[in-house]
C-alpha cells in the first residue's frame, strides 16, 4: 500500500545527517529542531500558529479541549471516518453527533450536517477524507449562521487547497477555528514514528493549545488548566524538516498515480473512481474505489492472490461500532455512508509507484472486475 523505504532512500543523506544532528546535540524534547519545524510548516500552511503535538489524535483532543465546552455539548462528525475523531469527542465527555455523508466526495453531507443542528450544538469536526477537502464553503457559512465552531480533521489532507467564492485559496486545516493533522508514517507528511500538529490563526487559542499540551501550564509548575503530555519530538520534527521540502513533489507523485487509475478505470462500469469535491485540490493521501458491480471483497481477495495489496477504508461507520453505539441510531439511518463502507476500495498511493506498477495493478484490477 505504501513504500516507504524508497521514500527513505532517495532522501536518506538529509535524513541520516538531521537525526545525527539531534543525537549529537541531545535535545531531544522541545529542542531547536522543534521550533524550526513550527516555523517552516507556519510558512508553508500560511497559518498564523503552528502547534506541534505528538501525534493527530493528540491534536483532536487539545483543540476540543481549547473550545471551553461543557459535558453533553454537541459536535458533528461525519459516519464515515477513521475512529480518531469521534474518540475524542466521547472521551471528553462530549456527545458525539454523527452525520451522513457525500456519495461522490465521500465527505460530510452539509444537508445533513444542518439537519443535526440543535441547541446544544457547539462545534463541528468535518474530516477532510482521503486527501480532499470538504465543502468548506457551505460548512463555514453554516457555521457561522449558528455560531459554531468549525474544528479540521485534516489529518489525510497536508497541502490540499481550497478556493472560496471570493477568489481566496486556503490550506486544508486553516479554513476553520483550528485544524488538525497527522505526521503519522504513511501519511502524506510522515515522519518516522508518531507526530502531529494543530493550526489556527486565533492568538487566544493558539495560547491554550500551546499550555493544554504542556500539561495546561504557562508559568513553569503553575497549572491554569488540565492540560495532557503531547509533544512532537525533536527526532521526528528533525526528519519533517527534512521531509518537507519535498511535500509539494510528493503531493504531485500521488495525483500522477490517481490520474494513471482515473483514466484507466474511466470506463470500467464495475468501478467508479473518486468524485471531486468542487474547488478543492485532492493529495490522494487514499486512491478509493467505489465497486458497485461486483463483489467487493471477492476483487480484493483476487488481487492479494496476484500481490496487489487493497484495502477498506472504513470498513464498519461509526453509528455501527460497538463502542459508539448509541440508541438514537439504527442501522439504515445513514444509508450513503452504509452503502460506502460495503463498497469501498482503496488501491495502493505513495509518491514512488512507477508506470510498470501501475500498468500492473490496473490491468489486473480490470481483468479481475471482466469475470
Ligand atoms: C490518521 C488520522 C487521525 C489520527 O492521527 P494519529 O497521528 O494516528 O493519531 C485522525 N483522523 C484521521 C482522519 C486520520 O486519518
Amino acid at each position: 500500500m505504501v513504500d516507504l523505504h524508497s521514500q527513505y532512500e532517495h532522501i536518506k543523506q538529509d535524513i541520516d545527517a538531521a537525526i545525527r544532528e539531534v543525537i549529537e546535540s541531545t535535545a531531544f524534547v522541545k529542542g531547536p529542531k522543534v521550533t524550526e519545524f513550527q516555523q517552516q510548516l507556519e510558512q508553508y500552511t500560511g497559518a498564523k500558529h503552528v502547534i506541534p503535538v505528538g501525534n493527530g489524535t493528540d491534536a483532536l483532543q487539545i483543540a476540543l479541549m481549547a473550545l471551553g465546552l461543557q459535558k453533553g455539548d454537541e459536535v458533528i462528525t461525519p459516519t464515515f471516518t477513521f475512529i480518531a475523531t469521534a474518540e475524542v469527542v466521547a472521551l471528553l465527555g462530549l456527545t458525539p453527533v454523527v452525520v451522513d455523508v457525500d456519495w461522490e466526495t465521500m465527505n460530510l453531507d452539509i444537508e445533513s450536517v444542518r439537519r443535526a443542528i440543535t441547541p446544544r450544538t457547539k462545534a463541528i469536526v468535518p474530516v477532510h477524507l482521503f486527501g480532499q477537502c470538504a465543502n468548506m464553503e457551505a460548512l463555514m457559512a453554516l457555521a457561522k449562521e449558528h455560531h459554531l465552531f468549525v474544528v479540521e480533521d485534516a489529518c489525510q489532507a497536508i497541502g490540499a487547497k481550497y478556493t472560496f467564492a471570493n477568489g481566496e485559496t486556503k490550506q486544508a486545516g486553516t479554513m476553520g477555528d483550528i485544524g488538525c493533522t497527522s505526521f503519522f508514517p504513511s501519511k502524506n507528511l510522515g515522519c518516522y514514528g508518531d507526530g502531529g500538529a494543530i493550526f489556527t490563526d486565533n492568538d487566544d487559542l493558539a495560547d491554550r493549545m500551546r499550555a493544554i499540551a504542556n500539561h495546561g501550564m504557562v508559568v513553569r509548575y503553575h497549572h491554569d488548566m488540565i492540560g495532557v503530555n503531547s509533544r512532537l519530538d525533536s527526532l521526528q520534527a528533525a526528519i519533517l524538516n527534512a521531509k518537507l521540502p519535498h511535500l509539494d513533489e510528493y503531493i504531485k507523485a500521488r495525483q500522477q498515480a490517481a490520474d494513471f487509475y482515473d483514466k484507466a478505470f474511466a470506463h470500467c462500469d464495475v468501478l467508479l473512481v473518486p468524485g471531486h469535491q468542487k474547488c478543492s485540490t485532492h493529495v490522494y493521501h487514499q486512491y478509493t474505489l467505489r465497486v458497485i458491480g461486483t463483489d467487493r471483497d471477492t476483487l480484493r481477495e483476487n488481487l492479494a492472490e496476484r500481490g496487489i495489496p487493497a484495502m477498506i477504508y472504513y470498513p464498519v461507520p461509526l453509528h455501527q461500532q460497538k463502542a459508539y453505539r448509541d440508541p438514537r441510531y439504527k442501522d439504515g439511518d445513514f444509508p450513503v455512508a452504509e452503502r460506502l463502507a460495503a463498497c469501498v476500495l482503496s488501491l495502493p498511493m505513495h509518491t514512488e509507484l512507477d508506470e510498470e506498477q501501475l500498468n500492473y495493478i490496473t490491468s489486473n484490477v480490470l481483468e479481475l472486475c471482466k469475470k
